[in-house]
């Protein structure tokens, strides 16, 4: 455990992230935030109760209006866990609520975590026991389906559902005045990969999501990227689409 404050990442005038962490062993996806003039809304909540507490310091330390709501991007663990720390009503797809009334219904929490560490020794985990007395999944209240956009004072945001092979509830949450499109981990493989390479990537998808309103690329697990580092990938994946098909 770290006490030392988080470090805050500021991509847009009103759109700041907690960058994912670098150490893989840790799967702490990024965490978006909106700041309006009166409210924060976070995008993905953290993957535990000590990382939520640490977001709301992080949020303190910038004066940012008080959290109103959490919209996930998917269901997942890592995205989900440190909801409950909030106390404020979440948003996200349909199927979302679903997964996690489902995850809720067969008890998903602790038991769940040691399994992904008995497979993954190298798995670093953020949890005391006093946080798994508190710990409870928190399911949206609010959910879409398709697309839909909100009204957040002046900001706007939208939300399309995208599905995909890593989580069939994937929504990506545009930030439609600055740019910020957030991923989640909507073009990633399927989770049951412990060590997914880039060539599993649905670059089909990320093609797809190309905006020319958007030059900010936030997803779970990498450094946010900009229109030009999207382009260079998709390219040297058909490069190597390429090649491969060429041997
Ligand atoms: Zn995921």
């Amino acid at each position: 455990m770290t006490n030392s404050p988080l470090k805050l990442t500021q991509i847009s005038p009103n759109v700041w992230i907690l960058p994912r962490h670098p150490d893989k062993n840790r799967v702490q996806a990024t965490v978006g935030m909106v700041l309006t003039a009166k409210q924060t809304i976070l995008i993905d909540a953290g993957n535990s109760l000590q990382l939520a507490r640490q977001i709301q310091a992080a949020l303190a330390a910038i004066d940012a209006p008080p959290i109103s709501h959490i919209i996930y991007t998917h269901h997942h663990w890592d995205h989900s866990f440190g909801a409950c720390v909030y106390g404020v009503p979440v948003i996200a797809h349909q199927l979302s609520r679903q997964f996690l009334s489902q995850m809720q219904q067969e008890n998903v929490g602790e038991a769940y975590l040691r399994t992904k560490v008995e497979r993954n020794p190298k798995l670093i985990l953020d949890w005391t026991a006093e946080d798994w007395a508190e710990f409870e999944l928190v399911l949206p209240e609010i959910t879409y389906e398709g697309q839909k956009r909100l009204q957040f004072d002046d900001v706007s945001l939208e939300l399309v559902s995208v599905g995909g092979i890593h989580a069939a509830d994937s929504t990506v949450i545009k930030v439609v005045n600055e740019g910020v499109m957030f991923l989640g981990d909507c073009y990633y493989p399927a989770p049951r990969y412990e060590e997914p390479t880039d060539q599993m990537l649905d670059m089909a998808m990320l093609a797809n999501l190309l905006d020319e309103q958007y030059d900010h690329y936030i997803d779970g697990h990498n450094a946010p990227m900009q229109t030009r580092h999207v382009r260079r990938i998709l390219r040297s994946q058909a490069l190597l689409a390429r090649l491969n098909s060429s041997r």
